[in-house]
């Protein structure tokens, strides 16, 4: 008989069993529905990620208050101003140009956004984010800004099958967070390390991750 496929709630609740308390789940929702998305917020994940801020804008004016919109996708400037309006967290600030951009939309909403500095743990020149040695002038640069705040960092890190593989970049992005964090730098909290999907969360919490990114595991494949 085929096995029956696991709901959402289910899938949600198999993984918070399974990881400790300290780590926050992120559903990464890209390609699902409105329905879908309600169902995962229903069973207990408060962020939600998006990759594109054109298709996160209909979900969030929908559901709004009840979740943490968070920006996982490479942040193109001409959507810099929606994505300053509609989301409670920016995860992919790569360069100087635009935190200065989405600091000023930011001031204009009144508003203060925390972010997440993006890795290039890889050191993939086609991927985003920043090289580690790129790092800690990015954020003595970022220092001045006034309505952007900075949280902690994040990495998407090489797709491997074997999430072992992927342990690498996910430890030298836990680095970079720690020394970061021992800067002491005002005004900056280092809290938060984003790193690890479906395939390799596991891998990604044994090394430091707090937020863990997972989408085809709640959900199911695309
Ligand atoms: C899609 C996506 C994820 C989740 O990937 P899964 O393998 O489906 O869990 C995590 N982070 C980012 C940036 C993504 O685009």
């Amino acid at each position: 008989m085929e096995q029956k496929q696991k709901s959402i709630a289910e899938n949600v609740k198999d993984i918070m069993n399974s990881i400790p308390p300290n780590v926050n789940i992120l559903a990464a929702a890209k390609t699902r529905t409105l329905n879908e998305v309600k169902e995962v917020i229903q069973a207990g994940v408060i962020n939600i990620g998006y990759n594109y801020v054109q298709e996160a804008i209909p979900i969030i004016e929908s559901v709004g208050v009840n979740a943490k919109w968070h920006m996982i996708g490479h942040l193109q400037r001409n959507k810099c101003k929606k994505a300053a309006y509609y989301f409670d967290m920016i995860e992919t600030i790569d360069s100087w140009d635009l935190a200065q951009l989405l600091d000023r939309y930011c001031k204009e909403l009144q508003k203060t956004m925390p972010v997440l500095i993006e890795i290039n743990s890889g050191r993939e020149s086609n991927k985003t984010g920043v090289l580690i040695e790129k790092v800690d002038a990015l954020i003595d640069e970022m220092m001045e800004l006034e309505n952007i705040h900075i949280e902690g960092v994040m990495t998407m890190g090489p797709r491997f099958g074997n999430p072992e593989d992927a342990r690498p970049y996910f430890r030298i992005t836990r680095e970079v967070f720690e020394r970061i964090g021992s800067r002491n730098l005002p005004k900056i909290n280092m809290n938060i390390l984003s790193m690890g999907m479906s395939n390799s969360y596991q891998v990604a919490i044994e090394e430091g991750a707090n937020l863990v990114r997972i989408g085809t595991k709640i959900f199911g494949g695309r």
